[in-house]
């Protein structure tokens, strides 16, 4: 947690329920230890979709299709989601959530490795006018040459977990060896998003760290 927990709770104090499917979906997650969007970046994606209302989302990281589902809750009536995901395990579990939720129209779970499928979607001329990067941390650099081909300008791409808990301001060394790769990568994204020509880029010390990049 990198805001004080007790801002962070009151905060989520002040957020209205989200639908009960979900809510169950979230609370089977936790209790499997999937990895899923923390509440601030609930909130967060709820308010950039209804005030930007896309017509086209790209996910990269299904794991059990909450974040997916709950896109699908405040997104346009015409918006339409394809989200990816590698784990077999994770893709069964998606499949039913998104079935039990009824949103197998709204939603497409491409099953494979993102950097396969990112490069297959981008030869095909796919584009995409919202992006949410919520996958392996190390991997997000390798994913943004065919993420920029996808990006139309005034499109917003959000990075999920950027700020590794905390640990990305930690020294290479300040970090366990098994989290130096993924340490080191993540300033190398940090550094390209903010600081290359075709991205206006915010961090947010939200939730894990969020970034938030528009193509210009
Ligand atoms: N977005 C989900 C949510 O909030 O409900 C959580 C995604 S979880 C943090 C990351 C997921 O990305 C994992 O399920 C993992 O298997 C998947 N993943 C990691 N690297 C991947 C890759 N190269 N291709 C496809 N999926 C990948």
């Amino acid at each position: 947690m990198i805001v004080d927990e007790r801002i962070a709770a009151y905060i989520f104090s002040l957020e209205q329920e989200m639908p009960e499917k979900l809510s169950e979906i979230e609370k089977q997650a936790l209790v499997d230890y999937v990895p899923i969007i923390k509440k601030p970046t609930q909130s967060l994606l709820r308010f950039m979709l209804r005030s930007l209302r896309p017509e086209n989302i790209l996910e990269v990281g299904a794991a059990v299709g909450f974040s997916s589902l709950l896109m699908s809750e405040y997104m346009g009536e015409d918006c339409h989601i394809t989200t990816i995901e590698k784990m077999p395990e994770r893709i069964e579990k998606a499949k039913e959530n998104i079935t039990y939720v009824g949103r197998e129209d709204k939603i497409t779970l491409i099953e494979g490795d993102a950097a396969d499928v990112l490069e297959q979607l981008a030869a095909e001329g796919r584009q995409f006018d919202f992006m949410f990067m919520d996958a392996a941390k190390g991997q997000y650099i390798n994913f943004l040459p065919n993420i920029m081909k996808m990006l139309p300008a005034g499109g917003i791409l959000i990075s999920d977990n950027v700020l590794q808990d905390g640990d990305v301001v930690q020294s290479r060394y300040g970090v366990t060896r098994r989290n130096r790769t993924i340490h080191s990568r993540m300033r190398e994204y940090l550094y390209e998003l903010t600081h290359m020509k075709e991205f206006d880029t915010i961090v947010l010390p939200i939730g894990d760290g969020v970034t938030l990049s528009t193509r210009i």
